[in-house]
């Protein structure tokens, strides 16, 4: 993978650009293709962003949200703009196994591949050109430089600002996590200085449940989360009868994972969703605790050292036995053939 630098010259002339990002794309995902959709666009580029599936509703707000095309939705018209494309920016994921059914057309494609990321264990092979930053804070931090490295500040919009606002503050838990450098304070300061209404934005994200979903929060709270303070263990489960009695939509569980880490004895909790296919697993950790690589090991998965995820083809029963013998909640049962039989 060639410096980022490197794609700066192609970015001199009208191009016409593919923006993706992971599947089930949250606040960083979407923040950070429309800022650089937004950008691109001011700079005279042809851009479009492709999903790899729905928007969540906590973040139809976002400016340019409406021209984002949904590849479950509408493949063909997506395969068309990749097809027309002359650039393919690949954003908040590093590996091309994250954005499902789009892998197989991304892999044939022959246009150079640009990627600007902040996970763990990028596949370097995959992209031409890039950045892959993991102790940046959020994907949309490093599009804020990319436009400064292109000397671009000018062209930092009030659209742009917006979008690039939310996924610094929703990877960063609200700028509270440890990667929340003076850089990202640096960063939100000039955005402000352009006239960013962060409030607005904290609003739009935080204070839009319906009265549902904070009534699914409560009982989940109440009836689904497990805790176990001797192995500092929170285990929270939503079968999908749950969800289809609280007719829970995409991006609804958004951020209940991190609930259990409020209880003091808590440094690691796991969340389990079941969907039609196979189990999602959600793992966040406080302080020194690697769920990368625990979700790696054990469920398929990847993603920063504090926060990760994964997935399981057991059956929800199935997959909370296997996570709590590996926690040590349950005794690894014996593979042992008794003697007597
Ligand atoms: P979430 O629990 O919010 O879905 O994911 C937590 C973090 O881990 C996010 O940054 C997300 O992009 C990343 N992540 C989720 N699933 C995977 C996966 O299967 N592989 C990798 N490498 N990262 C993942
Ligand atoms: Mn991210």
């Amino acid at each position: 993978m060639n410096n980022i630098t490197d794609v700066l010259p192609l970015l001199a002339e009208p191009k016409k650009i593919w923006i993706t990002t992971h599947h089930k794309p949250d606040g960083d995902a979407l923040g950070s293709t429309l800022g650089l959709y937004h950008y691109l666009k001011q700079k005279g580029h042809d851009p479009v962003v492709v999903s790899p599936s729905e928007v969540p509703d906590f973040l139809v707000w976002l400016p340019g949200i409406d021209t984002v095309l949904n590849f479950e939705s509408e493949p063909k018209l997506c395969l068309k703009r990749l097809q027309e494309a002359d650039l393919i920016f690949c954003l908040d994921f590093s590996r091309l196994d994250r954005i499902k059914a789009m892998e197989q057309p991304l892999r044939q494609a022959t246009q150079p591949r640009v990627l600007i990321d902040h996970h763990l264990n990028p596949d370097y092979e995959a992209f031409q050109y890039g950045m892959s930053e993991p102790e940046k804070s959020s994907t949309c931090e490093m599009v804020y430089d990319f436009i400064r490295l292109a000397g671009d500040e000018a062209l930092i919009s009030n659209e742009v600002s917006q979008c690039l606002y939310t996924g610094v503050m929703t990877d960063t838990g609200s700028f509270r996590f440890p990667i929340t450098t003076a850089a990202v304070h640096e960063m939100l300061a000039d955005l402000k200085r352009r006239g960013l209404d962060h409030a607005v934005i904290h609003q739009h994200i935080y204070d839009s449940w319906s009265a549902e979903r904070m009534r699914f929060l409560g009982f989940v709270l109440y009836q689904r989360m497990e805790i176990y303070p001797q192995q500092h263990v929170g285990i929270v489960t939503l079968s999908q009868e749950d969800q289809q009695r609280f007719r829970i939509a995409t991006g609804d569980t958004e951020g209940m994972v991190n609930y259990p880490l409020s209880i003091e004895a808590v440094t690691m909790a796991v969340m389990l969703t079941e969907k039609k296919d196979e189990i999602r697993m959600s793992f966040r950790s406080k302080g020194n605790i690697d769920v990368s690589t625990f979700a790696a090991q054990h469920f398929n998965g990847g993603g920063h050292f504090n926060a990760a995820g994964g997935r399981s083809q057991l059956s929800l029963e199935e997959t909370v036995k296997k996570l709590k013998t590996l926690l040590k909640i349950l005794p690894a049962e014996s593979k042992e053939v008794p003697a007597n039989r």
